[in-house]
């Protein structure tokens, strides 16, 4: 792939690799401007190439390079190429040559944010689903290893990843199961990337195990579950909400993981990178809980410049071999410095309980020692993890309470509520894990019930009732999947919560 241009005109131009291109017309299908054709010669391999027959429409938007199967051709902005070539910078699809997989990480003497690597970050505005926004999200943040197992709806995350990826020094592998997968990952993060693995439905809980390992050996990792209607197959194409509880239980024993829920193909892009500096500060499993709807509408997706970006990288040790032991902490710092394996350090890493050392420890002090110590390290941060965006709750009668997808249809019913002149705020859970229990304890002076509508049978609402503790009423609006609620539905509870505020018959309507 050359570097050369000749006359500037529209907004971009392409390069190809004539030699290389299998003639499959991917390019030339999804141009959107429609400025490509097949060039009238042969290759060495006996194909027709693109070329670029209207300069002028060509916006270099890398269409045709994302959907190119062989690399074989790559879009750029003008403005883009003239600050790569002043910085020195060859063509996107020979940097991704260039760059080997982790080799972006540094070694900062304590974890800091820095900027995110211009690579992976594919500024501009842009049109798109959920899936491949949080692709984008997880290239941004600096992942540059992924592997999976196809499953709807799921698959167009890693799809993207897989073409993308490349390009930025990374790689993905599909692996034969999400079994595979889910080690695999694991193995990429003790070599130093940031990882990635992505599933839905069956394929979350036959992940389960290793997220457990994930948990035990603190593999900063990153879950995407794009949510479908269960249990089992159930449906493949259609949206739930109903994997809330495995997220944080699924695996055995006990420990603390970090589940986000985004509700927009932009907060797919912004939520996964706050997930990636999450997984990377705790040292603990991150699951990125999106639903089919989520994962499938396509929206405006804005995408910043790499430098205003906030990517936080992997807090490596300064210690030199014989000083350092990998699992050790202080009592300021339950999360434990890292290595890169194969560069000098001697680490064993087990799924066994463990000590500093990390050599198996089969005794209940260490035990005691390790497994408080994984929760802690979430627990005693709780405050600081947790994210809730709220409208109008101080001075609220009823709070509806919701993640994900149903907090987009229940922005409607609460509207339609207060036009009613219902005193009722709109409490959103952007971090679902851990729950917010301090935020609901602190609303139950002033707000009389909580309304909880989800696509499942009632799970995050057990959480809201544990922490009212029976101080105000809290109400499920279930849904078995399939589709979201109808906002009727969930204004219909609102107002017969409201009702049995006025006759004080709250006892009637609570769950
Ligand atoms: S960069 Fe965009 S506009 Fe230009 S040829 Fe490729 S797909 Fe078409
Ligand atoms: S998509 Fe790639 S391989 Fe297919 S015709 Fe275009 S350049 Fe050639």
């Amino acid at each position: 792939m050359t570097d050369e241009d000749t006359a500037r005109e529209g907004k971009g131009t392409i390069f190809v690799r004539a030699e290389i291109c299998k003639g499959c017309s991917f390019c030339i299908d999804f141009c959107p401007t429609d400025c490509l054709e097949f060039s009238k010669d042969f290759n060495a391999k006996g194909y027709h190439y693109p070329v670029l027959v209207r300069p002028a429409d060509c916006n270099g938007c890398d269409m045709c390079g994302l959907f190119c199967p062989d690399f074989a051709i790559y879009g750029e902005r003008w403005k883009k190429l003239d600050e790569r070539r002043s910085a020195g910078g060859a063509p996107a699809a020979a940097r991704g040559a260039e760059v080997p997989a982790g080799a972006a990480v540094s070694v900062p003497s304590v974890q800091q944010y820095r900027p995110a690597d211009p690579a992976g970050v594919l500024t501009g505005t842009h049109f798109l689903d959920g899936d491949h926004a949080a692709c984008e999200g997880a290239l941004a943040a600096g992942c540059r290893f992924a592997a999976g197992y196809p499953i709807t709806p799921s698959t167009e995350v890693v799809e993207r990843f897989a073409a993308r990826a490349p390009r930025v020094g990374g790689m993905f592998i599909q692996m034969e199961d999400e079994l595979a997968s889910s080690i695999a990952i694991q193995g990429a993060a003790w070599g130093g990337a940031k990882v990635l693995s992505v599933t839905s439905g069956p394929g979350l809980s036959l992940m389960m195990e290793h997220i457990g390992l994930a948990a035990i050996t603190e593999t900063p990792s990153v879950w995407v579950d794009v949510q479908r209607g269960g249990p089992s197959t159930g449906l493949p194409t259609l949206p739930g909400q109903a994997d809330m509880m495995q997220a944080k239980w699924g695996s055995h024993g006990d420990y603390e993981i970090i589940a986000l829920s985004p509700n927009s193909p932009q907060e797919c892009f912004d939520l996964m990178i706050k997930a990636f500096n999450l997984a990377e500060e705790y040292r603990c499993p991150v699951m990125f809980m999106m639903d089919e709807v989520v994962g499938h509408m396509t929206e405006r997706v804005v995408i910043p410049e790499a430098s205003e970006l906030r990517v936080l990288d992997r807090k490596w040790t300064q210690k030199k071999p014989g000083e350092y032991l990998p699992f050790a902490t202080t009592e300021d710092d339950l999360v434990p410095e890292m290595v890169k394996a194969g560069e000098g350090h001697r680490i064993h890493v087990t799924g066994l309980t463990h000590d500093e050392r990390g050599y198996p420890a089969m005794n209940p002090e260490a035990q005691d020692r390790l497994v408080k110590r994984l929760a802690d390290k979430i627990r005693r941060n709780k405050d600081k993890i947790v994210d809730v965006r709220e409208d109008g709750v101080l001075g609220a009668d009823i709070v509806v309470v919701s993640y994900g997808i149903t907090s987009r249809v229940a922005i409607s019913s609460v509207a339609a509520a207060r036009e009613k002149g219902l005193k009722v705020g709109h409490l959103r859970l952007v971090i679902t894990w851990p729950f917010p229990a301090k935020r609901i304890r602190e609303l139950v002076g002033t707000v009389r019930a909580f309304v909880v509508p989800e696509l499942n049978l009632g799970q995050m609402v057990l959480e809201v009732e544990r922490a009212v503790a029976g101080r105000a009423a809290v109400v499920s609006v279930p849904h078995a999947g399939g589709t979201v609620h109808e906002p009727e539905v969930i204004l219909a509870s609102i107002v017969d919560v409201a009702r049995a505020l006025e006759g004080n018959k709250l006892a009637e309507v609570a769950s």
